[in-house]
């Protein structure tokens, strides 16, 4: 293979080969503008040297050959005595790392060749001071030595001299200071400075290689999902030199604004400076415009460069620059990072612009940074963290600290802003988790009860915060420090970092989420109109429905202002809760057909009530209602607490024990709740439960039919494993809702389906598909199932270890597995259509709302996905997104 490429051979194309800086300055060599001549070693050539520890055979020679090309161009030869040809040896990945890998500037300098450049820059103290540079880099990068015997010797000749910064030091201290490294060199490294300009290259070169491996490298890629088999290009090119005088500087520009997207080129400059010090921050930059005074010619043609840039790419470009003696030199330039803020607005204006169509614009932003933008956001602060946890579900919220539900109800009824902190939620707490701000766990990771049911309302939280000592009898948390947080304190929340303040931080709403909940228009902010016209487009193209998962007729109101086209998953737990309880409690226990009667005709207009009004917000809309899932546990007091209730009421000798309610409570007891008695299971054992709530589905949309609404309603039974479970369900169903019309005189139409959320299910979709109207993947329980682990217990156990050792590199939690749940989906998708063309299709688990899961889902032939109310703009996004 060909393992080196002149500047001039490549093209902007081929990143994957000679990486994104290499294929960009391929580009703008090809393209004519001023790049200083050079060449780039290739990935692979990394790759080799990476697998065997050697240089691939053939690549030496053409080093060589290409050195000799660039000399030629340059009219000097690396190192030579007199006016030495000097090179940059720099890192350049396919994707940008910045700062991670080695970069070597001034190669080529020796004790023979720095009289060489100190004639030709007519500056000895700029030859010696290259030269130190060079062996302090070399020395640090290349042969491994402790940086800070670099800095020290630095720091000692300075005080030495009574100097405060650098360029006290002059050219005699500086020639000092270049013995004195590389005596530390000699020391440190056991070999002395190479001496020879080849061999300095061909260090470095390896060196770089090497530098893909490095712990911060990997670490780097891990949390940028970058993979690790890649390897970096090497790019060789001839120094060229800002810190010549007055005439010369350096600089980095971008063609908009990176950070708000405003168009107008932005940039900083830095006169008779090198690249570094613009980066390390040493001096104060000047804004670009000034470079038109001090330099006017560079200045309009950098100009010019710029304009040409960004119609060539179609995109904002960044730049690095330098202008050695008035001559302009282009160092680099790439597609820019930009905030998700610039992102919409570059996106939308480009297009107004013309440069750039409608799907071109929705390609360019992404569901992500659309999140992004809809979360309010704590301004900077230098206040140290009480605390650090999962980030669970973004937000910044202020609020007093409560530690319980009941608490947290009664304040945020009072009208406070509160905090629920908890050692980890179950359902119990969901009335508290409503009323708050945020809630705060120290159990727990992304896919614990917290922090899914978190999300789905909307609130933030941080879960996992492990340090946290959580004392909920006494009222009050402790830190790792020792600082204690009582009931009424206030603390912010920052879900988007994960991170908890003691006091308050001040947070700014986010527009984007004013605009679509319908408090701000688009109009008011350039901002909100690239917003809409992007969003609106991708409502254009999508082929893939939205829906929410909505439990509330207030939800349900959210859901649809948000843009949801429906209801996919209406869970009917919560409506069993509370006051409630006690009503579901008294059926489970009911000895007689007169006390189970007596505790569904309690029920029954409870449930009609909430379905009615669910109906109506999402009138002309299709609603799934799930039957009832949780385990029957959840109901029935705590196994511990009643044991010890009975015993003590025995003791004293009490008559009214509750040993009754403990047998049952007993003989209910599993190991194993989520793989016991829940879901269609419960269905079947006490079936008097399921058509409760299907009378109450029926009678509620007759209620609706006869007020003139028509609710588009969908039954739907969870865990199903085995399509007789759900033909049993079915059944007794369509009687019910039979009955239903008979009475009422309505004609109801519904239809009836299942959650496809067990392996089985998904296995046997062929023949479940026979008596279901629709499937709703339920991809946190098909998850849990696939891989067999629990899904509320993983992420703070062992899920650490697998994410740093590559077994995934998200959360199958958060980012649908595509090789093996979504093949499982695959299936499913394939024989349930195959025996049932209809058959409609969709996602109701967490995955639904996240963008590079949607992708998954469009490309699999869903018809829709179901995702909180919050994320269905996201989720519109990336529907759109998924189709250009
Ligand atoms: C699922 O399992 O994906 C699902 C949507 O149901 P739940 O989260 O309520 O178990
Ligand atoms: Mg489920």
């Amino acid at each position: 293979p060909k393992y080196v490429y002149d500047f001039a051979e490549g093209n902007q194309f081929m990143a994957d080969l000679l990486g994104g800086k290499g294929a960009n300055l391929a580009e703008m060599t090809v393209m004519g503008l001023p790049v200083p001549p050079g060449f780039t070693i290739t990935t692979e050539a990394c790759r080799a040297y990476l697998t065997t520890g050697a240089m691939p055979e053939g690549l030496a020679a053409e080093v060589d050959e290409h050195l000799h090309a660039l000399e030629r161009a340059m009219g000097r030869k690396l190192g030579q005595v007199d006016q030495p040809l000097l090179v940059a040896v720099r890192s350049g990945a396919r994707y940008s790392m910045p700062g991670m890998m080695d970069t070597v500037l001034d190669i080529g300098l020796t004790d023979d060749s720095v009289a060489g450049l100190a004639a030709w820059a007519g500056d000895e103290r700029l030859a010696w001071d290259s030269y130190r540079r060079l062996v302090q880099m070399f020395g640090t990068t290349v042969l491994g030595v402790d940086a800070e015997h670099f800095t020290d010797a630095l720091r000692h000749a300075k005080r030495t001299k009574g100097v405060a910064g650098d360029l006290g030091l002059d050219a005699g201290d500086l020639r000092a200071l270049t013995a004195t490294f590389k005596d530390i060199v000699r020391e440190r490294a056991g070999r002395e400075f190479p001496q020879d300009p080849r061999e300095q290259l061909d260090m470095a070169i390896a060196s770089v290689f090497a530098s893909w491996r490095t712990d911060r490298a990997r670490t780097y890629r891990h949390a940028e999902h970058i993979p690790e088999d890649l390897g970096t290009a090497v790019n060789v090119c001839a120094m060229v030199f800002g810190n010549l005088g007055d005439d010369s500087g350096t600089g980095v520009a971008f063609t908009r604004d990176p950070a708000t997207g405003a168009s107008g080129v932005y940039g900083d400059y830095l006169p008779n400076a090198q690249g570094e010090d613009v980066v390390a921050g040493i001096r104060n930059t000047l804004p670009l415009h000034r470079l038109a005074d001090l330099q006017p010619q560079a200045h309009e043609q950098l100009m010019d460069i710029m304009a040409t840039l960004e119609e060539h790419y179609r995109d904002l470009c960044d730049i690095e620059f330098t202008i050695e003696r008035h001559k302009l030199w282009m160092l680099q330039t790439r597609v820019g990072k930009r905030t998700a803020a610039a992102a919409f607005r570059i996106a939308n204006a480009l297009r107004e612009e013309g440069v750039i169509d409608a799907d071109e614009a929705l390609r360019r932003v992404t569901g992500a940074q659309l999140a992004q933008l809809m979360f309010p956001r704590f301004g900077d602060t230098d206040r140290v963290p009480l605390a650090t946890g999962v980030a669970a579900s973004p937000g910044a919220a202020v609020g007093e600290v409560v530690f319980d539900s009941a608490t947290a109800v009664r304040r945020g009824e009072q009208g406070a802003a509160v905090i629920l902190v908890r050692r980890e939620t179950n359902p119990d707490d969901l009335d508290g988790m409503i009323h708050a701000r945020a809630v705060l766990t120290s159990r727990g990771g992304k896919t614990s009860h917290a922090a899914v049911v978190a999300r789905g309302l909307g609130r933030t939280c941080v879960c996992g915060a492990e340090s946290l000592t959580i004392d909920a009898e006494a009222r009050r948390f402790t830190t790792a420090d020792g600082t204690v947080v009582a009931e009424g304190d206030v603390i912010s929340v920052d879900g988007t970092a994960g991170t908890v303040y003691l006091g308050e931080l001040a947070v700014a709403p986010s527009p984007v989420a004013d605009y679509f909940e319908g408090r701000r228009t688009a109009d008011s902010d350039d901002l909100l109109r690239a917003v809409d016209r992007i969003i609106s487009h991708a409502d254009r193209r999508h082929r893939l429905e939205v829906r929410a998962n909505a439990d509330t007729p207030q939800d349900a109101h959210r859901a649809r202002r948000l843009g949801a086209t429906g209801i996919g998953l209406c869970r009917t737990e919560h409506m069993f809760l509370g006051d409630r309880r006690t009503l579901v409690e008294r059926l489970i226990l009911a000895s007689g057909e007169a006390a189970r009667a007596e505790a569904l005709a309690a029920l029954l207009p409870l449930q009609r009530a909430d379905f009615t009004r669910i109906f109506e917000e999402m009138d002309g809309l299709p609603v799934t209602i799930r039957l009832l899932d949780p385990p029957l546990h959840e109901f029935l007091p705590d196994h511990v607490e009643l044991t010890a209730r009975v015993a003590v009421a025995k003791a004293l000798g009490q008559t009214d024990a509750p040993e009754d309610l403990l047998r049952a409570v007993d003989r209910l007891h599993e190991q194993n709740p989520m793989l016991g008695t829940r879901g269609v299971r419960l269905g079947l054992i006490i079936p008097e439960l399921y058509d409760l709530q299907v009378r109450a589905i029926a009678e509620a949309a007759a209620v609706r039919i006869r007020a003139g609404g028509t609710p588009h309603v969908e039954i739907m039974v969870p865990l199903v494993g085995d399509a007789r479970e759900l033909e049993m369900v079915a059944a007794r169903a369509r009687r019910t809702v039979a009955d239903v019309a008979r009475e009422s005189g309505v004609d109801i139409r519904y239809r009836i389906g299942t959650m496809i959320e067990l392996p089985r299910a998904a296995l046997t979709a062929g023949r479940i598909a026979e008596s279901a109207a629709f499937f709703s993947f339920g991809t946190n329980d098909l998850t849990q199932t696939v891989w067999g682990f629990s899904r509320d217990d993983v992420e703070g156990s062992f899920f650490p270890v697998y994410l740093i050792e590559g077994v995934f590199e998200v959360s199958p939690f958060e980012t649908i597995d595509r090789e093996g749940v979504g093949r499982l989906i695959a299936i499913a998708v394939r024989e349930g259509r195959a025996a049932r063309p209809d058959l409609a299709l969709g996602v109701c688990g967490e995955h639904g709302g996240d963008p590079a899961s949607i992708r998954f889902f469009h490309e699999v032939g869903l018809d829709y996905v179901s995702c909180s109310p919050f994320r269905v703009p996201v989720a519109r996004l990336e529907a759109g997104r998924a189709v250009v």
